[in-house]
C-alpha cells in the first residue's frame, strides 16, 4: 500500500478545495453584485449548497488525512478489511470497503426518501 501517494492524493485535493472555497465566495459577490443584490431564494440556496458540500468534502479530506498515517488506514472502518488500492486510488477519503460503503449509502437512501416525506417538503 503507498500511502504517500494517497497521502499525496488528499493534500492536493484539499488544496483544490480551498481554492474552490475561495472562487465560491468570490463567485457570490460578483453575482450579488451583478444583480444588485436581488438574488433569488434559489440561487441562494444553490450556493450556499455548494458552500456545505465543498466544506463537507473539506471534512472528509481533514478526516482521511489524520487517519492516513495511522497503521488502521487501508482498512475498512467498519468490517476491517483491507480496502481495495484502486478504490482508494479513486478516492482517498473512502474509510469503508465497498461492501460496506454500499450498506450506509442504502441506509443513507432510506433515511433521505424518509425525510423528503417530511413538512418541510424539500
Ligand atoms: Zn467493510
Amino acid at each position: 500500500m503507498n500511502k504517500q501517494l494517497i497521502k499525496n492524493k488528499l493534500l492536493a485535493e484539499r488544496q483544490r478545495l480551498m481554492n474552490e472555497r475561495f472562487d465560491l465566495s468570490t463567485t457570490t459577490d460578483d453575482l450579488a453584485d451583478s444583480l444588485d443584490l436581488a438574488k433569488s431564494d434559489s440561487e441562494r440556496s444553490f450556493s450556499a449548497n455548494l458552500k456545505a458540500r465543498n466544506i463537507e468534502a473539506l471534512v472528509a479530506v481533514g478526516k482521511a488525512l489524520s487517519y492516513v498515517d495511522t497503521s488502521a488506514f487501508g482498512q475498512c472502518l467498519s468490517c476491517e478489511e483491507e480496502i481495495d488500492f484502486a478504490r482508494l486510488e479513486k478516492n482517498p477519503t473512502s474509510i469503508f470497503c465497498t461492501e460496506c460503503q454500499e450498506a450506509a449509502e442504502r441506509v443513507k437512501s432510506k433515511f433521505a426518501r424518509h425525510k423528503n416525506t417530511g413538512v418541510l417538503g424539500e
